[in-house]
């Protein structure tokens, strides 16, 4: 199943007062549309971005939207930027129109809503792709008087009463007839009930707050400085480990940390097959909880076939630094029957220490044999094991 995310930022906020759009506004140190986008580039049920904006805004995207070489290093994943239109369900229509034509669930998201988590954004989803359309919902709290002018023309039952919320999701065709009728409305779900779709609930989340007026910012304050708490490593930093391994054949150059190392064989595989740099790789993403260097740099998607193994490490940098994160320290070792690497170790250490933007002391790499055992004892495979040690910036 493939999944395009489109975050609706194309209002202006005007309920906040400030200068700027409220979707720029930072929230604990980071704007709210850099939140909001950043929890769906980092999905890993989501394939790719579209992000609705005003017309000012798409001519000077902020740094973290923009399509050139700088965000293309940092995301794995296609990020586009549209136009919004008058109303929000004709950005949406914009957005939607810019979806790969291959999704078959799309999910929107309110960008002033920085705080979903990725759990509620899988499970709504989930709740579309089997019933054609989901949104997330609270139930009311608070007893819910429907007024009549000054005074209360009725109660009404308060378990019946949901707040819509986004995350919405919906199967392409199901947001295709919603998307067609013309009707003012304040959500997509409300077009889908319309189109003659049923929409089905997803239990929302209390801290997935709108930030719509002045009042929300210290709330969203507070919010941030508490969820940051939970996603960001604790002082003492966050582990992970990476292993890697790879036949050797002659013919191939044997590249190890990005240094090509003279050998009779080299390491088979796509790219570089470098071995160090992949399972450094993977360390740093195990640490963070974002899977492996196959989940974002798939050898079955043409930009990362001769991709330099260097490169994908340093996108996963730029990827955890988004997060929050950098790496503390790593420790890799090498399980090699020959040539001996003891020469290389320098280059590699001083190769690694500048992608991953920390001290050489901070890269260890050692240099082992497999005491003749085993495929890697016979020299027919290379292997390397990383620990990578994270911490919050
Ligand atoms: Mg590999």
């Amino acid at each position: 199943m493939r999944v395009t995310a489109i975050i609706a930022a194309g209002g202006r906020g005007h309920r906040l007062g400030a200068a700027e759009p409220k979707q720029l506004l930072a929230v604990a140190g980071r704007a709210i549309l850099e939140r909001s986008v950043s929890t769906f580039l980092l999905h890993p049920s989501v394939d790719e971005v579209v992000v609705a904006l005003p017309q000012e805004l798409v001519e000077n995207p902020p740094a973290y939207l923009r399509a050139d070489e700088a965000a293309g290093a940092r995301h794995a994943k296609p990020l586009r930027v549209v136009a919004g239109g008058a109303r929000r369900q004709d950005s949406v229509a914009n957005a939607f129109r810019a979806a790969a034509s291959t999704s078959d669930v799309i999910v929107i998201h309110d960008a002033a809503r920085p705080f979903a988590s990725a759990d509620l954004i899988a499970r709504t989803i989930a709740a579309a792709a089997e019933s054609g359309a989901a949104l997330a919902a609270v139930q009311a709290r608070d007893t819910v008087k429907q007024g009549r002018g000054q005074f209360v023309g009725a109660t009404l039952p308060r378990d019946t009463i949901f707040l819509a919320q986004t995350p919405q999701a919906f199967r392409r065709s199901v947001l295709a007839d919603a998307l067609a009728l013309a009707d003012d409305v304040t959500d997509e779900a409300a077009l889908a009930e319309r189109a003659g779709h049923p929409v089905q609930i997803v239990e929302g989340e209390a801290s997935n707050i709108k930030i719509t007026t002045a009042e929300d910012l210290p709330i969203a304050e507070a919010i941030a400085k508490f969820s940051d708490r939970k996603t960001l490593p604790a002082r003492t930093g966050r582990a992970g480990t990476g292993y890697d391994l790879h036949r050797l054949v002659a013919g191939r150059p044997l590249v190890l940390g990005g240094v090509t190392i003279p050998s009779d064989v080299g390491a088979l595989g796509h790219s570089d097959a470098d071995v160090v740099c992949h399972a450094v790789t993977d360390a740093i993403l195990g640490a963070v909880g974002q899977g492996d260097i196959g989940r974002h740099f798939p050898d079955s998607d043409p930009r990362w076939k001769d991709a330099s193994s260097v490169d994908l490490l340093a996108r996963a940098v730029e990827m955890i630094a988004e997060l929050g994160f950098e790496v503390g320290n790593v420790d890799v070792t090498v399980v090699l029957e020959k040539p001996k690497i003891r020469d290389h170790v320098e280059s590699m250490r001083t190769i690694l220490a500048r992608v991953l933007k920390i001290d050489l002391a901070r890269v260890s790499i050692k240099g082992k044999t497999n005491e003749g055992v085993d495929a890697v004892g016979r020299g027919e495979a290379i292997a390397a094991h990383a620990i990578a040690l994270i911490r919050a910036r």
